[in-house]
């Protein structure tokens, strides 16, 4: 029944078409845009030899059915309110978001204008004609991706002519040379060349045009002048028949990574030198010892000589430690025990655990009454014993060391004043960081003390800073929370 009722229908409407105009029918089955034609109850009464294509579809299968056949999900709904409420008022509608799914299941994305034809003012007709856009929506899609890419690489990227003329500049390129976009386009890719390495660039560029991509390390100039080193990538593009286009370059800054390289190659040598005096000066003291017992006995051995071992033992280990504490930041493994203790009774252990390693230093200790604190008890003396072998490395013999503590609203605030050196003030900014030391003093250390004190005291959500004046000393103070009360 429902089989010879399409066939009715469709009987009837091609009858109509034929009968208004075979030139219409003949254009439309010409048309190379797939028609799609609906009565007015949305039922499909015609379609054209472009709409089979495209859909697989013939029009057997299709007649008499209401084109959601072809729907899909990813049409927003918003399309389909607008069509109705247009197409309801007589209006055509026309849309590029529309959706739609082939008989074999692939999807295909379509320009579609749709409209009523009217008789005595309602609907007789719904008339769709469509264009695929599917690639075309797919190429805009790759464009954006690349798009994307390009706008947010945390590299800089640059596109060339084959002359070497900027063409496209992204904002990490703005963020690493300081040029902005429209400074740089039209401009040579020399101005960030300095002078003396052109020919490295040129010898880049060959190299990159034989393999098909050239891969170094060098520098670069921003707009002020500044010098950058950067990891660069330079590949040729090609169009038809091997005409070069120009070429993209991919610039990472990597200044900061060559300066931890720097560092590091540093660090070891000094590692290896400051770690070799202490064990010279036990080696010699142990055969030393070695030998009085052969002589003497033990009654000969002294106990200054021993006390001096213990102290480079001492001294050998805290240089360890550093080490080993500096590997567990930079793994982000610097695991603290937090308990509540009285910071008082924690730095007046810290204060007799340094009193060995002073030099005839005057030690003051003006505590408070008890204050509860919350952070790592172990760690917290590491903190205060580096700032007390700190103020009496940098200050001399004769001089005082004060250790105060106070009470602040939400912490205990612990200072160590010494009469020492003092540190310049352009130098206050940088004594915190890792391996930093101040050149014109002359240190027995890794410069990773104050370092390893920072990350300590921060952890326990504590602040570290420091008054210094040259020639009359520093003042390091910091804080540890006291317990939320509860
Ligand atoms: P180091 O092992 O070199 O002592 P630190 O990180 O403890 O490393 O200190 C870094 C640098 O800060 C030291 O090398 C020294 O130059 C300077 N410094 C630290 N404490 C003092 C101080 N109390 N007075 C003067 N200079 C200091």
């Amino acid at each position: 029944m429902a089989g010879r009722h399409r066939l009715n229908i469709q009987a009837r409407v091609i009858k109509e078409i034929e009968s208004n105009s075979s030139v219409l029918k003949k254009i439309l089955s010409a048309s190379s845009d797939p028609v799609l034609i609906t009565d007015k109850k949305v039922r499909i009464v015609y379609v054209n030899q472009a709409w089979k294509r495209l859909t697989r579809y013939t029009l057997k299968e299709v007649v008499g059915k209401n084109p959601n056949i072809l729907k899909t999900d990813k049409t927003p709904k918003r399309v389909y309110k607008e069509m109705w409420q247009a197409l309801r008022s007589g209006k055509s509608y026309t849309t590029e978001e529309l959706i739609n799914r082939r008989k074999d299941n692939l999807e295909y994305q379509i320009y579609s204008t749709i409209f009523p034809i009217m008789q005595d003012h309602t609907p007789l007709f719904y008339v769709q004609v469509e264009h695929d856009i599917t690639e075309r929506k797919k190429h805009e899609e790759t464009q954006y991706r690349y798009e994307l890419l390009f706008n947010s690489s945390n590299d800089a990227v640059i596109v060339l002519s084959p002359d070497e003329i900027i063409q496209e500049w992204n904002p990490a390129a703005v963020r690493l040379y300081g040029y902005q976009a429209n400074e740089a386009a039209g401009s040579p890719l020399s101005i960030l060349i300095p002078p003396e390495r052109r020919n490295e660039d040129k010898k880049f560029k060959e190299q990159a045009l034989k393999a098909g991509t050239s891969h170094f390390e060098t520098e670069h100039l921003t707009k002020s002048s500044r010098t950058v080193k950067v990891s660069l990538t330079i590949s040729p593009i090609w169009g038809h028949q091997k005409r070069l286009l120009g070429y993209s370059v991919f610039a990472r800054d990597i200044t900061k990574q060559k300066e931890l390289e720097e560092l590091k190659k540093e660090f070891l040598s000094m590692a290896a030198h400051e770690l070799r005096t202490p064990v010279t000066t036990l080696k010699l003291l142990s055969q030393m010892h070695l030998l009085k017992y052969q002589r003497f006995g033990a009654e000969k051995i002294e106990l200054h000589e021993l006390k001096l071992i213990d102290k480079e033992l001492d001294r050998l280990n805290r240089l360890i430690s550093d080490i080993l504490d500096d590997r567990r930041i930079e793994s982000g493994k610097l695991n603290l025990r937090l308990e509540i203790f009285d910071i008082n009774s924690l730095a007046a252990d810290a204060v007799e655990e340094t009193k060995p390693a002073l030099n005839g230093h005057t030690l003051k200790f003006i505590p408070t009454d008890k204050i509860e604190v919350m952070g790592d008890s172990q760690r917290t003396k590491q903190v205060l014993v580096n700032l007390l072998t700190n103020a009496a490395k940098y200050s001399k013999p004769n001089t005082t060391i004060t250790v105060a503590i106070k009470r602040r609203s939400s912490a205990a605030l612990v200072s160590v004043k010494d009469q020492g050196r003092g540190i310049p003030k352009s130098k206050l900014k940088l004594i915190f960081d890792r391996f930093y030391q101040v050149k014109e003093h002359s240190s027995s250390g890794f410069g990773l003390g104050l370092y390893i004190s920072k990350q300590i005291v921060e952890a326990q959500r504590g602040k570290i800073w420091l008054k210094s004046k040259v020639n009359e000393g520093s003042i390091f103070y910091f804080t540890i929370p006291t317990p939320l009360m509860t």
